[in-house]
């Protein structure tokens, strides 16, 4: 039978510390409803202790959604523990997530710390966050640069002080992928209570294999991946939710794995985050780039004309894509209208917003044979700023 990978999002806390990224309150509330609905299984809403706004947003998040977990990360100090805990109290299901950096560069230059006693911090952070939630992840902050066999002593002594989930991070976006599949398969072997915990992989985009990586964890028996949408955050990004879910629903008989995703609210959720964030992205970018299902030369046209299955591996459907989507002009009704919001990404806008975008629309669609999606998304965007 095929085992389940969880998808856990941190599009709210790594993806908005992507430089020149900031969202608003009701911006991530907005997503993280998205999120929760498409079946992500972990949304990560923030930092608690890094700012105000990100303590309220966690608040916000927590309280909004209900079938997704909740997690919020923090220091391995009894402070920001405190602080995610407090910020998750109205979750369902809540999740602290804390860390310790566990490379030599680490322990040495940022940390000042031997190994003893990183593995002391390790085990007092995570018994503490133990006594506040169910749900602890730990994450050895540079797992991709640390010594293998100290990897496993920090694993398995933040699994005996009460951690749920180990998570390994490539956090400066370093390893191959078949080093990756190493790591993962060698923590496998010499931490056998992963047969009971979940063992989680983060990787981020600095050599562009951030996506392949994952995909080489879940591979060695990774039972968690972490990603953001559109592959947002710190630097070159993380992996992208959409680049790995498509991956492991396309060749599903390889990996053998399924997740709750409805892949089909891909495209509109990637919208979302492009248009909040500003954050364009290239034509040629995969499963939601504009030319991700666009066939140009003609022997694939024609290909695609006798069989789709000569130049496509997946379709746009599946993502939720309709490459029909009728273009909006003057004639077009309120129902058309709120349709074409939906499939933009926009599904929790309330009544006076709704109103307000649609009668906008109409005195600019009176002007213009056609309105541009870019203009719609500019409407929606000032309405929701405001009201
Ligand atoms: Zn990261």
């Amino acid at each position: 039978m095929d085992r389940v990978v969880r998808i856990f999002d941190t599009t709210l806390r790594d993806g908005e510390q992507s430089p020149g990224c900031s969202m608003n309150l009701d911006e991530k509330v907005m997503i993280a409803t998205e999120l929760e609905s498409m079946g992500i299984d972990v949304i990560e809403a923030g930092f608690a202790a890094a700012s105000q706004g990100d303590y309220a947003a966690i608040q916000a998040v927590a309280s909004r959604v209900r079938s997704s977990s909740v997690a919020a990360l923090a220091r391995a100090t009894a402070n920001d523990i405190d602080a995610a805990a407090e910020a998750l109290k109205k979750a369902v299901s809540p999740r602290i997530h804390t860390f310790v950096a566990t490379s030599k560069i680490h322990m040495v230059h940022k940390l000042r710390m031997s190994e003893q006693q990183v593995l002391e911090h390790t085990s007092r952070a995570v018994a503490y966050a133990r006594k506040l939630a169910d749900s602890v992840e730990f994450s050895a902050e540079d797992a991709g640069r640390t010594d293998p066999d100290f990897l496993v002593k920090v694993c398995r002594t933040a699994i005996k002080s009460g951690a749920t989930i180990i998570n390994i991070p490539d956090t400066v976006g370093y390893l191959t992928p078949l080093e990756v599949f190493s790591l993962i398969s060698y923590l496998r072997i010499h931490v056998p209570e992963f047969d009971s915990v979940e063992l989680s992989i983060h990787c981020h985009d600095d050599l562009g294999l951030a996506v392949a990586n994952t995909l080489a964890a879940v591979e060695a028996g990774a039972t968690q991946v972490e990603c953001t949408v559109n592959g947002i955050g710190e630097r070159a990004g993380n992996a992208a939710l959409e680049e790995v879910v498509m991956a492991l629903c396309t060749r599903r008989p390889y990996f053998k794995v399924i997740d709750r995703i409805d892949t089909r609210q891909i495209a509109a959720v990637s919208k979302l985050v492009e248009t909040i964030t500003g954050f364009r992205l290239p034509p040629n970018k995969a499963v939601v780039g504009g030319n991700a299902f666009a066939h140009e030369a003609g022997i694939h046209q024609h290909g695609m004309l006798a069989s789709k299955e000569t130049y496509e591996i997946m379709s746009p459907e599946q993502i939720g894509r309709d490459e029909h989507r009728l273009v909006l002009g003057k004639h077009s009704g309120r129902h058309a209208f709120e349709n074409h919001i939906a499939a933009l990404g926009y599904h929790h806008l309330n009544e006076e917003q709704l109103r307000l975008s649609f009668s906008r629309f109409k005195v600019l669609a009176d002007h213009k044979k056609r309105v541009s999606d870019q203009e719609i998304l500019s409407i929606i965007d000032s309405v929701c700023r405001f009201y």
